[in-house]
Formats: C-alpha cells, sequence, structure tokens
C-alpha cells in the first residue's frame, strides 16, 4: 500500500462471494472477514485497490484476494454500459498443474459414453450418468457421506442391466465378466453396503463418526462396474 494513498476499512459483516479455496479444491461460496480500500492518484489517473480476507464456508480455510481497477482501463458490460475492468489475484493460488491433480472417482470417459448411449434404449441410463457425476463431484469436494451414499445408490439401480435382481446376484453369479470381475464385485458390494449401512440406518449418537477418504476409496472397483457397464450395452444397441 502506497503511502500517499487514501486507506479506509470497510464493513464486510454479511458479504459473501466465490474465491478458489486450496484445501477444497474449487472455487467455493466465502465470507468476506475484512476489506481494506485503498486509492491514489498517478497524475490523472485514479487507482483503487481492495484487500480481502475471505473465509471458505465450507473447509473454514482462510485465504486473501486483492482486487485492483484504474480509471484508465475501462470495458463495456452486456448493456453497454462502461465498466473499469477489475483484475483480482488470489492468494495462495491455484498451482497451474491443478486442473490435472483433480482426482475423479469416475474416469470422466466412462460418463461420457454413458451419456452418448441413446435415451430410447430398453434401459435408461440418464440417472446412472447423473449418479456418477454426482459422485465425482462429491468427491471431489470431500463430501464423502455423499459418496458413500451414491455408491450403495449405484449398486441397487444397475443390477437389471446385468439381466439380475440383486447386487448380490452381480458378485456371486454373473458370469460375463469372469473371476475376477466377481472378486471385485464381492469386495465392493460386502465392504460398501456395510460402510453405506453404518452412516444411513442409524439414530443420532452421544458421540458420531465420520467417513474419510479412505472408506469410499472404492474407486477402482466402481470402474469395473461401469467398465462392464459399458461393455454390455454397447454390445446390446
Ligand atoms: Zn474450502
Amino acid at each position: 500500500m502506497r503511502h500517499d494513498a487514501e486507506i479506509s476499512i470497510q464493513e464486510s459483516k454479511g458479504m459473501n462471494g466465490i474465491y478458489p479455496c486450496l484445501e477444497c479444491g474449487r472455487d467455493t461460496s466465502h465470507s468476506v472477514q475484512s476489506i481494506v480500500n485503498s486509492n491514489h492518484f498517478e497524475g490523472l489517473a485514479q487507482f483503487w485497490d481492495h484487500y480481502l480476507t475471505v473465509r471458505c464456508n465450507g473447509c473454514g480455510t482462510v485465504s486473501f484476494c486483492h482486487v485492483s481497477k484504474c480509471s484508465e482501463e475501462e470495458d463495456y458490460d452486456e448493456r453497454g454500459q462502461p465498466i473499469l475492468v477489475q483484475h483480482k489475484t488470489h492468494y495462495p493460488g491455484f498451482p497451474e498443474t491443478w486442473q490435472s491433480q483433480i482426482e475423479h472417482f469416475v474416469e470422466v470417459s466412462r460418463i461420457q459414453e454413458l451419456e452418448s448411449f441413446q435415451p430410447n434404449r430398453p434401459l435408461d441410463t440418464a440417472r446412472l450418468t447423473q449418479m456418477l457425476a454426482e459422485l465425482n463431484r462429491s468427491y471431489e469436494s470431500h463430501s464423502f457421506l455423499s459418496c458413500i451414499f451414491l455408491i450403495r445408490a449405484i449398486l441397487d439401480h444397475v443390477p437389471p442391466i446385468f439381466g439380475l435382481g440383486s447386487f448380490a446376484e452381480i458378485a456371486n453369479n454373473y458370469a460375463g465378466g469372469g473371476k475376477s470381475f466377481r472378486e471385485s464385485m464381492q469386495h465392493l458390494g460386502n465392504s460398501s453396503r456395510k460402510i453405506a449401512d453404518s452412516y444411513l440406518h442409524t439414530r443420532i449418537r452421544p458421540k458420531e463418526s465420520l467417513p474419510t477418504k479412505t472408506q469410499v476409496e472404492f474407486r477402482a472397483d466402481i470402474d469395473v462396474l461401469v467398465g462392464e457397464v459399458i461393455r454390455i450395452l454397447r454390445a446390446k444397441p
């Protein structure tokens, strides 16, 4: 901040905005904790700087944002009104390799292939596709309760694709995927069901436990399941 600038502290109570959260790994809703404003002139040009402290409403992580504007740098909004160009810098910022670091629960290409199947097939994959997409979003935002509920729902949803009535039948009787497929499905069925049941059908207690990332780590098994679903659907156009 320059010594010849006019500095003021702005009331920020109740202010919210979307800012990047490194901990959550995406843009999230933040509450604004404090704003310090500064403005100064250089010749006829006026410069404004806003220094914000923001706190993620999801995980509580505090980060900082610097917004700057200059009276000489104009642009036009969608109605053709002149507006000042805002430059935003966030600290700490996302690393450049951030996008490639995002861990998906389900490969995006798998979801895209499921989406490409026509809706007028004997079985409509719209809900399965949506559940897988929501599973990815929940995993990325560390919403592990949602992950475990969705995994459970997916297992209950897919048996008709295999021509069977329950997931236990897929794990024990489905021959199309071979022995390793059945082993993977038995692990998925037994472990995820136990974990899901412990979170789904339990009344509130004096002391509660929360699922961890490790507890929802069924990525490999879900990938095997979705891969087989796609193989079956490809074979039955
Ligand atoms: Zn966060």
